[in-house]
């Protein structure tokens, strides 16, 4: 069994992973909230979670994961949304985590094992702020349920920052209902026409990162294995997770490793935003053209810690890749995975390396297992190298299989050049003809 070494955020250095129970692996990573399309930067932690998960269930056995990703249902840009829709929220989350999940499954993304949704853990959340509450770490002000930061003397340990820079980090509202200005939301009041639900402290609804630690207690246990998100949760989502439920379970930690992942950023190094006009949905990129599988490959040709340049060439380059992979592999039936491509991924998911070891393979079939450890080569080359709109190439292509069989060569041979002249060039394999453009 290889030796998997993760990056802990939290140890600040990798270490071996090992988990609690080998034969049921948790991990939790934070979800998408549902309010509008994925851009291609939220889909960096989706992919490389599932290179992740598949890398687990390699190594453990396909049933010794359990992955869960939760759905943020109810949060204020959701409720401003279907306000300026006119509908109900349910409608907007509906709508787009229907869309989540089809971006993320053109990318190969697998649905985690478990994908809770926020508006059905409520009552857990409640009872968890209630332990909260009780055990002294949290207070009711002004329909409020706020967690008191000072009364968690570990709070911090994730991010490592000074508190001067966690209260200006935080960029909430210094309120006067705060006893301190570090304390955060884990209960707000909602007015009658608003979405909500009763509680001891009246009808209102969950702050999110309370959302994440109840999920984490109800559905995979106190203390989990990994849990993952983007280097932008650190601080506060993830110190507030980590704070919330140690303080309601007498200390016991959340997470044994915690794993983030770099940002994405375009061409030139500007962050991608709405303010600055550059953000690209995934579905754009899919609607241009580009295949999934095409997207996915290169959002792991950066190792998930650094950040990744996202660029046309690399959409172009990461094409040429897989074509490249496709033509060797992409037939055969899988067969090992090969031993250097384990490694590399097992080394905290090196992806860079990984791939360019895949790309070394001669073995048909070690490229075909290997591959699917990333979640690539999945179709088969005939898919691949067809585009929308080929079926005439396709006819062409049969038509010509029938006159080889029937010892018509030279209508063989028209049909070839045909297509030739078009750009488009025939490679006879031992499992029938594929066909690219050159
Ligand atoms: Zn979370």
């Amino acid at each position: 069994m290889s030796e998997i070494r993760l990056h802990d955020t939290l140890a600040r250095e990798k270490r071996a992973f090992a988990p609690a129970d080998p034969a049921r692996v948790t991990m939790y990573v934070c979800g998408p909230t549902v309010y509008n399309r994925a851009h291609i930067g939220n889909a960096r932690p989706a992919v490389v979670f599932d290179v992740l998960a598949r890398l687990l269930r390699h190594v453990y056995g396909e049933t010794s994961l359990v992955y869960a990703r939760n759905v943020t249902d109810v949060d204020d840009k959701i409720i401003e949304a279907a306000r300026a829709e006119g509908v109900e929220p349910a409608v907007v989350t509906r709508c787009y985590e229907d869309f989540y999940l089809a971006d993320m499954g053109a990318l190969g993304v697998r649905p985690p094992d478990l994908a809770p949704k926020a508006t059905e853990t409520v009552a857990e959340m409640v009872a968890m702020i209630a332990r909260l509450v009780a055990t002294g770490h949290a207070y009711e002000a002004d329909g409020h349920v706020l967690f008191h930061v000072p009364s968690d003397p570990d709070y911090g340990a994730l991010g490592r920052r000074d508190r001067e820079a966690m209260i200006a980090g935080a960029r909430v509202e210094v309120a006067s209902y705060k006893q301190d200005p570090a304390d955060f939301v884990l209960w707000k009041p909602s007015p009658p026409e608003m979405i909500g639900w009763d509680s001891p402290w009246g009808r209102g609804r969950p702050g999110w990162h309370i959302e994440c630690s109840a999920m984490i207690a109800t559905h995979l246990g106190t203390t989990i294995d990994i849990h993952g998100g983007g280097l932008d949760l650190i601080f506060p989502h993830h110190e507030n997770e980590i704070a919330q439920s140690r303080c309601a379970h007498e200390g016991a930690p959340l997470a044994r490793y915690w794993v983030h992942n770099g940002f994405l950023s375009m061409a030139g190094g500007e962050k991608m935003s709405k303010s600055l006009g550059n953000v690209v949905t995934v579905g754009e990129l899919l609607e241009q053209g580009h295949k999934g599988e095409t997207l996915r490959l290169a959002l792991l040709s950066a190792h998930y810690r650094q950040p990744l340049e996202w660029s046309e060439a690399l959409i172009a380059q990461s094409k040429a890749t897989l074509d490249r992979l496709y033509r060797t592999g992409g037939a055969a039936e899988a067969g090992e995975v090969d031993a250097g491509v384990l490694d590399a991924l097992a080394d905290d998911l090196n992806t860079p390396l990984a791939l360019s070891r895949l790309g070394a393979l001669q073995d048909p079939a070690a490229l075909k297992a290997s591959a699917a450890l990333l979640g690539l080569l999945g179709q088969d080359p005939q898919s691949w190298f067809q585009g929308a709109g080929d079926a005439r190439i396709d006819a062409l292509v049969a038509t010509r299989a029938e006159a080889k069989q029937a010892r018509d060569f030279g209508e063989a041979d028209r049909i070839r050049a045909e297509l030739a002249a078009e750009g488009v060039v025939l490679e006879d394999g031992p499992n029938g003809t594929i066909w690219r453009r050159a």
